[in-house]
């Protein structure tokens, strides 16, 4: 395979990366991390975004900036009114009901024309070298196949669960399973790992998705690699295992949180903070080391009203300090009542809530923060890998369940707090899935001084070092990330 790309940069080849990511917080995020590492590597990297989107990224933009790397910012027009979308409609966390995601998806597919006109105009300028596009971004196939480049595909999950996402989704394995309760064991998996066909991600199908998904499979198919955001001693054997079913290259990046070094640009990440940094950090660096339980559940997980009493009722009981980022506010007007109706009171002691976007890494990274209770995001689970502290999993859809695997069983670094069903995105009318006493035991215990929470912190430590060799210079992370990497691989 030969590149149209490539011009030379400080004497050293260099190359220009066109970075789509979905419009989603999840997967956002990570590919702004992924733009900041390309380009302290001496790349030149195109990040292709939505007016609302970018508004969103301000402090990101503010950083490149200041920090003089080489990201241009290609803003592309979101057609969300053409495609039945409210207007300004332009990130998954803005899509109100579940029908509309495939409205989302079509409108992201017709970004595909204005971007390779804004490609082809650029190509005498700076030829674009290679595409890294999430793997929802099917259309980005075509584009790179017009330019003569290849195109990697970004999923945003870790090795564990691409493997089992691949051969699930390859294989049909969910087409003729009607019952969600039904128990699938996952063939040809290097360890025996059986789930319900609820938990298995590619379940939140909406109707009409199928054509996408099917694009999306073939696409991956024909892409040139895969890029995760994890690295090779985390998991080594699926990684190597999802490299051998995909038949494809798999970079190992990660964890590219890595590369904020500083409180400001941790706390820059995302969206702008809905309360005071400052204040935040004075509340933390009041605590003792390692007292804090920081619990949040990403940026799509929809708690519903009564489970976020049972959450907090839970924290109550435990005794412990906590900081809980809600996402309630006007959407759930009886939490925000329950909230003002005694609990902050009697939890103002030893208690922070964050009512919207926290600026959850700068938080992770704080000494007196000894634990995280998560939904299993990847992005939540790598950063409390690296942060080195050990987890509650509360995990809700998707692959989440495939996570809280990993961290409990394989890495043996956090402990369920015992979900037993789904909680699919965009319903909010779910019973209570986990008590006040589930919260309050796995709380005590994780928190608690006992030789199971002790070892838990312990080899929470242990990997947090591992990815931090990882990621640094001469790491297996470090040498993936570069051009000659890449380059050599298709030579
Ligand atoms: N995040 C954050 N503040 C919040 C909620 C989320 O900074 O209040 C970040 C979090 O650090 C992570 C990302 O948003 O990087 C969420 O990704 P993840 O894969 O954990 O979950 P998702 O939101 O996709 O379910």
């Amino acid at each position: 395979m030969t590149f149209a790309g490539g011009n030379v940069h400080n004497g050293s080849a260099s190359a220009h990366f066109v970075l789509v990511p979905m419009m989603a917080q999840g997967h956002t995020i990570p590919m702004t991390d992924m733009a900041r590492l390309l380009a302290e590597h001496g790349a030149q990297v195109s990040f292709v975004t939505t007016p609302v989107n970018a508004s969103r990224l301000a402090g990101f933009i503010a950083d490149v900036d200041a920090a003089g790397l080489a990201i241009r910012f290609v803003e592309l027009h979101f057609p969300a009114t053409e495609f039945g979308l409210p207007d300004g409609c332009e990130n998954l966390d803005l899509v109100q009901a579940k029908g509309l995601f495939l409205n989302f998806m079509e409108a992201c597919a017709a970004l595909r024309d204005p971007l390779m006109a804004h490609l082809r105009e650029q190509q005498q300028l700076s030829p674009p070298s290679c595409i890294i596009s999430d793997m929802m971004h099917w259309w980005t196939g075509d584009i790179a196949r017009e330019l003569g480049i290849p195109r990697l595909t970004f999923i945003g999950f870790c090795g564990f669960s691409s493997l089992v996402r691949y051969i699930i989704s390859h294989n049909n394995l969910l087409e003729n399973m009607t019952d969600e309760n039904e128990i699938i064991t996952i063939p040809g998996f290097p360890t025996h790992l059986e789930l319900t066909k609820a938990k298995c991600p590619g379940s939140l199908c909406v109707p009409g998705m199928e054509k996408i998904r099917e694009k999306m499979i073939e696409e991956e198919l024909r892409s040139d690699g895969e890029v995760i955001n994890s690295f090779q001693e985390l998991e080594t054997v699926y990684i190597e295992s999802f490299e051998q079913v995909a038949k494809k290259k798999v970079w190992t990046v990660g964890p590219m949180c890595l590369c904020h070094r500083d409180s400001n640009t941790m706390a820059a990440r995302g969206s702008k903070a809905s309360m005071d940094e400052a204040q935040c950090l004075q509340w933390l660096d009041s605590m003792k080391p390692g007292s804090v339980i920081f619990v949040s559940f990403g940026s799509l997980a929809a708690t519903t009203p009564q489970q976020l009493v049972e959450l907090g009722l839970g924290l109550e009981a435990s005794k412990k300090p906590f900081i809980w980022v809600i996402k309630a506010g006007p959407k759930f007007p009886e939490v925000e009542e329950w909230l003002a109706d005694g609990f902050e009171e009697r939890v103002k002691d030893r208690g922070m809530i964050i009512r919207g976007w926290a600026p959850q890494m700068m938080i992770l990274w704080h000494q007196a923060i000894g634990g995280f209770m998560t939904h299993c995001g990847w992005n939540s689970t790598i950063e409390g890998i690296c942060a080195g502290v050990p987890m509650i999993t509360w995990p809700h859809f998707a692959e989440q369940f495939l996570n809280e695997k990993l961290v409990v069983d394989v890495l043996k670094t956090g402990l369920e707090v015992g979900v037993k069903g789904v909680t699919q995105w965009g319903n909010t009318e779910q019973e209570v899935m986990v008590t006040r006493d589930a919260v309050e035991t796995a709380v005590y215990t994780l928190m608690g001084e006992g030789e199971a929470a002790e070892e838990l912190r312990m080899r929470a430590k242990h990997y947090a070092i591992k990815a931090r060799r990882a990621f640094d210079e001469e790491g297996s992370s470090y040498n993936n990330i570069s051009w000659q990497s890449i380059k050599y691989a298709f030579l």
